[in-house]
């Protein structure tokens, strides 16, 4: 049965990534990326088909089943032979692997025992199938980000609005059933939450307003003492937003990831000829590690560091 269950979400996930790598590659800076949705939507337009980058060739549709089509074509375009882009399967695998790992992730955060365990066997409550349905999206927002800021070098506004109210619908449903869920999981740091926030920043809506005010004061802080050469407005806004998401003190752990993975990350591509000194090069992907790390490894990073200290 569960079986049955995270194999329907794979290939939802599978499907959600195709449509994803269609609306970053339609995106350019003068449209609006939801605009693509249409455009993604609407194969009469003359061109706007799926085809083929090089020789325009029009896909067939065993030509557009994802990971499949791609592995089967031995990633080269069936017409003309040209390589298709490693991003086809990367974004279809991680949009995969999302709709499969976040319902596995919370079940675990929040313990093996409890209705939040039972998913698969749909034991759980209707807002908590919303409730991972929202990060779904935010994940996928996520994605969007990365790909279009390695791409175009700007994180598009409107998926930083699109984030914001993800966030409002997360807070939103933790405001109002968080309660049911097990002690110290507002926080993806648990009970170290507490040693880095005072007690007036420890209710649902408190908190992630702090998260909100941290990321985006402490970038756009940074951003003017670069003069918007390192770090543009839209890192700013990605970091206000998401720290509604993740919420405080989160959201500043989250931002000393991104440093230490920006400064590896920068430096690699420097030692290995990539960029150069005074290159640009996109922040949105380090802060979106960031996020992700604090999420995953940082509770486990914290209980080894306070473990050293013999705290
Ligand atoms: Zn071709």
């Amino acid at each position: 049965m569960s079986i049955i269950f995270y194999a329907s979400l794979f290939l939802f996930g599978l499907a959600a990534g195709s449509f994803l790598n269609a609306l970053t590659l339609r995106y350019s800076p003068e449209r609006n990326f939801f605009s693509c949705i249409s455009l993604g939507l609407s194969p009469d337009r003359a061109g706007r088909r799926s085809h083929c980058m090089q020789c325009r060739a029009r896909l067939r549709w065993y030509e557009l089943i994802p990971l499949v089509s791609f592995m089967l074509q031995r990633g080269r375009c069936r017409s003309c032979g040209a390589r298709l882009s490693w991003q086809y399967p990367a974004i279809e695998l991680a949009a995969a692997a999302l709709a499969v790992g976040i319902p596995i992730f919370f079940s675990a955060w929040y313990g093996s025992a409890g209705w939040w365990s039972g998913i698969a066997t749909f034991e759980a409550p209707g807002w908590y199938y919303g409730f991972l349905f929202l990060w779904y999206l935010a994940a996928l927002a996520w994605l969007a980000i990365v790909v279009i800021d390695i791409r175009h070098y700007l994180v598009p506004d409107e998926l930083n609005v699109a984030l914001l109210a993800l966030g409002v619908g997360i807070v939103a449903l933790l405001a109002a059933y968080g309660g049911a869920l097990p002690p110290f999981r507002a926080s993806f740091l648990k009970h170290y939450a507490l040693l880095f926030s005072p007690s007036f920043l420890q209710g649902t809506l408190a908190m992630h307003l702090a998260g909100a005010v941290a990321g985006g004061m402490f970038f756009w802080f940074l951003s003017l003492l670069a003069r918007g050469n390192a770090m543009g407005l839209g890192d700013v806004k990605l970091a206000l937003a998401s720290g509604f998401i993740l919420g405080f003190p989160d959201i500043a752990l989250a931002a000393m990831f991104a440093f230490i993975a920006g400064g590896a990350g920068g430096g690699f591509l420097m030692a290995t000829g990539r960029k150069k000194i005074g290159d640009k090069l996109p922040f949105a992907p380090f802060l979106v590690l960031g996020f992700v790390a604090t999420i995953t490894l940082g509770f486990p990073i914290l209980s080894w560091y306070f473990e050293l200290l013999n705290f």
